[in-house]
């Protein structure tokens, strides 16, 4: 197998399809990218592969000429404001967020802590299969420092919500952390917004369940949320830009509710604005928007996507959807999932609800995610996709894979970016419209 060169990121199982070899050759070539007399961030998650592939990152840096502040073990969204607050000139996230522990990767991120677009990232790619490694002179090798901004992170944070109601308030919150970078914030901020924290699988590096935050993977959370009678779980990946949300009757909700409740308290609290998601995220945010007084716009999946086009829109709130990725640029252009939590807390204190009250009042859709393992000639199937939905007087559009329309019922399909699948998403009103269409483009794009 070899390494994955995606526009998001580069990723690959440590030591086999990602060696220490890419990852010094791919971080010169970023700072080379960006320049000798460049600041760059680094920063990574709790894998046992993240010392070594944090070393070569350094080199790699450091003999383009570049300066760097390595922050060690810190979540990704606090290296992207990092990034931002120390005016750096980039960043390099070492995590491979929710992939299995044997895995790792890159992400690189620009100025102001964004990812970058894929488009630069394309040509990162170019110059990585063909350049070779620079070395600048012994005179011109970058500077090292090692910082640790966990306070100063935790109090930005805290100062960008009302404290004080959420201190009133008591709060008992479950967090289960799996052994990622989000121990190191997470746990400490809750204590200092006044709740009552009970940490699950806390130990960094010790990843005592699946990586990713999902309904099947959170069996442990929910329970002892109503073991212990908490008010809420929260679970975060290995990197902690995403966030779980667990009711206080231990009902696991899907991530997209996360981003859901944020981005509607968020468009409130600010007057409106506009809002970004990706084009595979609900149409309950089109509703959530237009209750708001906020523009939609839609991006291609993937969170560079969705950020770029928050710069260009100055957009108030926005995230992916799919994966309870909260974006405020407020705090920063990236997705927190620290943040995603405080802000939560906030509502439930300021209007006084329980988490599965504020849920019961979102938009309702029925909504299916599957996949389907399979290698396609994606213009002979976007074909016959576009002509299946004009047949059916549905609205296409092919932002990223195709996407058809009704005012109740709407279905995306695309090809994976990084593996030989094709995945569609069915969402609508009536489970039986939703469940018949799925089966239909199923079938038609294996036949
Ligand atoms: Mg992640």
């Amino acid at each position: 197998m070899s390494l994955i060169f995606t526009p998001l990121g580069i990723r690959g199982v440590f030591g086999e399809s990602l060696t220490v070899g890419d990852v010094l050759k791919l971080s010169n070539i970023f700072g080379d990218h960006l320049g000798e007399g460049s600041t760059v961030v680094v920063g990574r998650d709790t894998r046992d592969s993240g010392p070594a592939v944090e070393k070569a990152v350094v080199s790699g840096l450091l003999s383009a000429g570049v300066h760097v502040i390595n922050l060690g073990v810190a979540p990704t969204p606090m290296i992207e404001w990092a990034v931002d607050r120390l005016e750096a000139d980039g960043g390099v996230i070492i995590s491979a967020s929710h992939n299995p522990p044997e895995w790792n990767a890159l992400k690189l991120v620009g100025e102001r802590g964004v990812l970058l677009h894929p488009d630069e990232m394309e040509a990162l790619k170019e110059k990585f299969s063909k350049g070779e490694p620079k070395t600048v002179p012994w005179n011109k090798v970058g500077s090292y420092r090692e910082v640790n901004l966990v306070d100063e992170y935790i109090s930005e944070i805290e100062s960008l919500v009302d404290g004080d109601r959420i201190r009133d308030a008591g709060f008992k919150v479950v967090l289960d952390l799996n052994g990622g970078a989000g121990a190191i914030v997470t746990p400490y901020l809750l204590h200092r917004l006044g709740v009552k924290v009970i940490s699950l699988n806390s130990a960094p590096g010790i990843f005592v369940r699946e990586m990713e935050p999902r309904p099947d993977t959170l069996g442990d959370l929910a329970s002892t949320v109503k073991a212990v009678r908490a008010d809420v779980g929260f679970a975060h990946d290995t990197d902690a830009d995403r966030l779980t949300l667990v009711t206080e009757w231990g009902e696991i909700l899907t991530e997209d509710i996360t981003l859901a409740l944020v981005v509607d308290y968020l468009l409130q609290k600010e007057g409106g604005g506009s809002l970004v998601v990706n084009v595979a995220s609900s149409k309950m945010f089109d509703d959530i928007a237009s209750s708001r007084g906020a523009t939609v716009y839609r991006t291609p999946v993937g969170e560079a996507y969705v950020a770029h086009k928050m710069l260009e829109v100055n957009a108030t709130v926005g995230g992916e959807g799919s994966c309870g990725g909260v974006i405020y640029p407020k705090f920063h252009v990236g997705r927190d999932g620290p943040l995603a939590a405080a802000i939560i807390l906030e509502r439930m204190s300021v209007e006084g609800k329980t988490l599965s009250q504020l849920v019961d009042e979102l938009p309702k859709y029925y909504m299916r995610r599957e996949s389907i393992p399979a290698r396609v000639n994606w213009d002979e199937v976007s074909e016959r996709l576009i002509k299946f939905a004009e047949s059916r007087g549905m609205k296409v559009s092919t932002l990223d894979g195709v996407r058809m329309d009704t005012d109740d019922l709407w279905a995306l399909i695309r090809p994976s970016k990084t593996e030989f699948k094709v995945r569609f998403v069915v969402e609508g009103r009536d489970k039986g419209e939703v469940d018949g269409l799925l089966d239909e483009l199923m079938k038609l794009v294996m036949s």
